[in-house]
């Protein structure tokens, strides 16, 4: 979480990158480290008891299913042998399996997903591709709870400094192309917009989607702004866009699932925007489970005492608290900021100067709402002060004269806000 300076005198207009031309030759490939470790997401019901104890050996593109009463599974990204399994607890107490594997040099595929032949179906996606490069989890455009009429594929990426899916237009237009096919195919949804900014339309040609440009203008790429300005619907507070029909999905997945359909060959790569402490980004193209030290050690970024390692960009991103921690399907980039360079949140009060308010695009009253989730008081927040139309853009933290981590508080009430309905659902 980056934060300006103190005082400004109007709301910022901050830019999402635009730059158009990337070329192959920029992207750094990352060797395959010693070890991977696969982080699987567990489902609701599973009480977390993971048994991988018949599983000694695994080649690449191994589908390995877990054991308990969930039909979660796991793909190896690479061939070796399993080291260790444990449980993990993400971001905002997600629940994981950690799967670490001791790598072998040369890759052993393994050819089941080769044999879906020509069968290109909801099952075949979901039996295999259910974590895709910029896509964790496939299966919600599955929903059949909320049936989607339209799709939108990210051609830019929601965070500053980022531009994961904007390389990918450019580098594998093919592959994207062809994703988009199999996509409408999958989900015989044909509505798909593509969305990329104003400026950035010609690298789009031969994508059977429609194309929706946005002004670079942080955060318009976020799915509550792309849809009021570019398919004039209103999402109301609590509520996501797949609840009015719409599912998004970014442009890396996409071009993964045609690659992945076209060659018969699983994705095993990430690309990743590598943001360094002088604020210069470029591109690296990692194993998924490789350890964030590998990637950072071929820039030779040094972390040291004090610097902060962020996963995803300045204002959405989330801290890693160790070098260790895998590159994901969903890593799109790996930030690290200058000790020295960092603004640090303080614990003091609001002086209500008004310009989280001022900046809020869902126009929250945001020094209200910090008050109550300050002293834990998260229902009143969403009944009061509108806590659940927040869209998570970051942008009160970032201005917060009195450097408050609001967004943090946000996240947090909107987790709490989360466990209690489901505590409720569970009791009922
Ligand atoms: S993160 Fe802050 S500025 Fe952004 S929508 Fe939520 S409350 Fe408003
Ligand atoms: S929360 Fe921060 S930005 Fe908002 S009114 Fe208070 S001091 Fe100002």
């Amino acid at each position: 979480m980056i934060k300006r300076p103190f005082f400004c005198l109007r709301a910022p207009r901050l830019k999402y990158p635009a730059k158009n031309s990337y070329q192959k030759e920029d992207i750094t490939e990352i060797k395959l480290p010693d070890t991977i470790t696969l982080l699987v997401e567990r489902s609701g019901s599973d009480n977390g008891e993971i048994d991988l104890s018949n599983v000694k050996q695994v080649a690449t593109g191994q589908k390995i299913t877990l054991s308990g009463d969930n039909l979660d599974y796991f793909i190896s990204t690479a061939t070796g042998s399993i080291m260790e399994v444990c449980a993990f607890a993400g971001y905002m107490g997600k629940r994981y399996t950690s799967i670490t594997i001791k790598t072998e040099v040369k890759d052993q595929w393994d050819d089941a997903f080769k044999k879906i032949g020509d069968t290109i179906s909801a099952e075949s996606a979901l039996g295999f591709l259910r974590s895709l490069p910029g896509e964790t989890d496939l299966s919600r455009l599955f929903d059949a709870g909320k049936p989607l009429n339209s799709i939108v594929i990210n051609g830019v990426d929601n965070d500053l400094l980022v531009t994961t899916n904007q390389a990918v237009i450019t580098l594998a237009r093919e592959d994207l192309a062809l994703g988009v096919q199999y996509l409408k195919q999958i989900t015989q949804v044909n509505d798909v917009f593509l969305m990329i900014h104003s400026g950035a339309a010609s690298g789009a040609y031969g994508i059977k989607a429609e194309i929706k440009t946005i002004d670079p203008i942080y955060p318009n790429a976020a799915p509550h702004l792309f849809m009021k300005k570019c398919l004039g619907r209103i999402i109301p507070a609590g509520m996501d866009s797949r609840d009015m029909g719409v599912g998004f999905i970014n442009a890396e997945a996409v071009a993964a699932l045609g690659r992945a359909f076209q060659k018969k060959e699983f994705p095993i790569h990430k690309i990743l925007t590598i943001i360094h402490k002088d604020g210069s980004t470029t591109h690296a193209r990692a194993r998924i489970g490789t350890p964030i030290k590998h990637v950072l050690a071929a820039f030779n970024i040094e972390v040291r005492h004090g610097d902060q390692i962020i996963l995803g960009g300045p204002m959405r991103g989330t801290f890693a608290y160790s070098e260790d921690m895998p590159v994901q399907w969903n890593t799109d980039a790996v930030m690290v900021q200058d000790g020295g360079q960092i603004t640090p949140c303080e614990d003091t009060p609001c002086i209500n100067c008004g310009e989280c308010v001022r900046v809020c695009p869902a126009k929250i009253p945001v020094n209200m709402l910090v008050r109550l989730l300050e002293n834990g008081r998260y229902e009143e927040g969403a009944e009061e002060y509108d806590l659940l139309s927040c869209i998570e853009c970051g942008l009160c933290s970032y201005v917060c004269t009195a450097r408050i981590p609001i967004f943090h508080y946000i996240m947090l009430g909107k987790y709490e806000l989360g466990r209690i309905k489901k505590a409720e659902e569970t009791n009922a």
